[in-house]
């Protein structure tokens, strides 16, 4: 590959640069990939996907805490952050884990730096943004408007709908503001519901005509099923076969089917199609999905043209290259190491028409900055946004089985959108399937304490159990940050990594629009446990990493901003084509491009601009 001038070099294998890679190489271009994590990791062949995977599960099982990156090898040489490292700051940078956390507050999301990417631990909830999350400005004062509005990205959330594989019933999703043509006239999605929980059935039936009230006024919140990435029951009606370029008419297009018979087949796991075609409730999608029926980006690059794309696994991009004279980007420089944690690599030099940079937001940041790109705005690096998420839990009065199935099927969306965002974040919650594991360590905290505390044994330790884990009731308040140029990340000599790279030095906090969307999530969920009999056990202890103001959130690992979309080469970094202002034939692609945050998970979002980035990218190379 040394000397050759792809089409495009991208760097990243996640969503994506997996959906960029795929769009091009099927229709004629010429690509390279570049991914800095572990080979193994990139085996497409039966076998060695197969046991590359079986390695994967054999380190979660192994896994003491079973953290979202705990299956995965963490390379010295391609570090990914761990959520474990996350601890409070004390005046001092904490520099324990990959992140040197220099702000008040650590971030704590992390994502993973192998093939495939964060989806491979993600939870595969896929919900769009609501059409005012691009308008928060004129509609609210606050923050930014995006430069495309939800109408632009329809028809592209409708292709990574079809590319994610989601499963949700139309029919039952409500949203405040959403319009009367959300999802457009009788749209379907690719596969029928993930089949609620009965800890949803329970919730939504308690929940019956319960009012609250908020900032005055009097809500009466509602539940809806939760689009999700993972397989179910192919809808007969879907009717879209794939996604293809029409170079007739420089665009992308959903392709019907070819025959009326003909209808979605959901795609299996890498090794085995038939492996994985249905959700098998095996409750693990976080970290770590055993038979692939959730979606992960090695779906998505799997079906790339192979005679067009050329990997090249192992490689960390270090920087990018400028023509000083036209600004354009020259080459991509990245260091392969030869086996994981080793001090020696080879530097390279990858070389093409346009390059993309797909590497997340936070390390995309680095790249950029470490390169000295895109300088005009002086953005790069700002804007760091997460969801922050307040947990509350309590017992149900009845016996309603959590632990069973996927992390989440159901959810509040009452108040994702509402007038109350002129004054504090919006926010959506998710009821958890999973008990109380997330805030307190169940179940196996609760057998500790049964034992070890109140020394029980033989039957009254199993009603103990039984009566108490079957009532576990969590509910989490995912609340929408507003982009703030202090929430950062930047590099510092200082901090390099093994094979001397730099290391994200990151600067976060929240903002008093956040502290107040806690306060008003917690009177909710006080009014809502005290309406539905649930007896309430939230805590919030102050030695807990991300404690502030008698509230504890945690990150959700939506890591969003630091090269903002906007509307001119001073307010943002890309412009809506996802093009770099200062440096004509780079493109960003990922969530470090939204503008604002709203209340949806950001990868459907990411994907929808990923697939209007390839576009854009062929488009350009006509
Ligand atoms: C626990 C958890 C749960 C989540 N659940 C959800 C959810 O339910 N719904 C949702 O919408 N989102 C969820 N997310 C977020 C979601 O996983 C991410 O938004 C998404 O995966 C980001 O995709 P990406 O392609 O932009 O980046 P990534 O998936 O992070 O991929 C980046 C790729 O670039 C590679 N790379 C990094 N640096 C370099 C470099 N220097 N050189 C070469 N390659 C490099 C990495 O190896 C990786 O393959 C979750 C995240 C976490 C952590
Ligand atoms: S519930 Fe189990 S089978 Fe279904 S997506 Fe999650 S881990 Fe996979």
């Amino acid at each position: 590959m040394e000397n050759k001038e792809y089409d495009v070099v991208i760097v990243g294998s996640g969503i994506a640069g997996s959906i960029v890679a795929k769009m091009l190489t099927q229709a004629g271009k010429q690509v390279l990939l570049l991914d800095a994590g572990l080979e193994a990791g990139m085996a497409f062949d039966e076998e060695g996907a197969y046991k590359n995977y079986q390695d994967y599960m054999k380190s979660y099982f192994m896994a003491q805490a079973k953290v979202p990156n705990a299956p995965y090898p963490n390379v010295k040489d391609a570090q990914s952050p761990n959520v474990l490292d996350m601890t409070q700051i004390n005046g001092k940078p904490d520099t324990k884990g990959y992140f040197v956390q220099e702000g008040k507050l650590p971030f704590a999301s992390d994502y993973a730096r192998a093939a495939g990417g964060t989806t491979l631990h993600w939870l595969g909830t896929c919900l769009r943004m609501l059409p005012n999350d691009f308008k928060m400005h004129s509609k609210y004062g606050q923050a930014v408007d995006w430069p495309i509005d939800y109408e632009y990205l329809k028809p592209y959330y409708e292709m990574a709908e079809r590319e994610i594989g989601v499963s949700c019933d139309v029919s039952e999703q409500k949203y405040p503001n959403m319009g009367n043509n959300f999802f457009g006239k009788d749209y379907v999605f690719p596969m029928l519901k993930i089949p609620q929980s009965y800890i949803d059935k329970s919730f939504i039936e308690g929940m019956e005509g319960l009012k609250v009230s908020l900032n005055g006024d009097v809500y009466t919140p509602w539940c809806t099923s939760t689009p999700q990435g993972r397989n179910s029951t192919p809808n007969k009606k879907y009717r879209y076969a794939n996604t293809a370029w029409n170079a007739a008419k420089q665009k992308l297009e959903l392709q019907p089917f070819a025959k009326e018979s003909d209808e979605y087949v959901p795609v299996g796991a890498i090794w085995d199609p038939y492996s994985g075609q249905r959700c098998e409730g095996n409750a693990s999608c976080v970290p770590i999905c055993p038979v692939q029926a959730k979606y992960n980006a090695l779906k998505t690059l799997k079906s790339a043209k192979k005679e067009h794309l050329t990997l090249l696994s192992q490689a960390v991009a270090t920087e990018i290259h400028i023509d000083t004279g036209n600004g354009n980007i020259t080459g991509v420089s990245y260091k392969q190491y030869p086996h994981a944690d080793s001090k020696d690599y080879k530097s390279g030099t990858a070389k093409g028409k346009i390059y993309v940079l797909a590497a997340n937001a936070i390390e995309n940041a680095k790249i950029l900055l470490a390169s000295g790109a895109c300088k005009t705005s002086g953005q790069v690096g700002c804007n760091l946004m997460d969801h922050t998420v307040l947990l509350t839990w309590g017992l149900m009065k009845d016996k309603v089985f959590p632990f069973r199935g996927p992390g989440s099927t159901t959810n509040i969306p009452t108040f994702r959108d509402g007038d109350f965002r002129k004054k504090h974040a919006a926010w959506i919650s998710p009821i958890d399937n999973w008990g109380w594991g997330w805030p307190t360590g169940s179940p196996d905290t609760d057998l500790d304490h049964a034992v070890s505390t109140l020394n029980l044994f033989g039957k009254e330790l199993r009603t103990y159990i039984g009566d108490t884990l079957s009532r576990q009731l969590l509910l989490h308040f995912e609340c929408e940050q507003l982009p703030l140029k202090t929430n950062r990340v930047t590099i510092d000599d200082k901090y390099r990594d093994n094979i001397g790279n730099y290391r994200p030095v990151i600067k976060y906090d929240v903002d008093d629009y956040s502290l107040k969307a806690f306060k008003a999530a917690k009177s909710v969920s006080d009014q809502i446990f005290a309406g539905m009999g649930v007896q309430d056990f939230t805590n919030y202890p102050s030695d807990e990493p991300d404690y502030v103001d008698g509230f504890v959130f945690r990150g959700a690992g939506h890591v969003v901003g630091t090269h903002c979309m906007g509307t001119t080469k001073q307010n943002s970094v890309v412009n809506s084509q996802q093009q770099a202002w200062d440096h004509q034939n780079l493109y960003l692609v990922g969530a470090g491009n939204m503008a604002t945050l709203g209340t949806s998970n950001p990868t459907l979002t990411l994907a929808a601009l990923s697939f209007a980035a390839a576009e854009n990218i062929l488009k350009a190379l006509k």
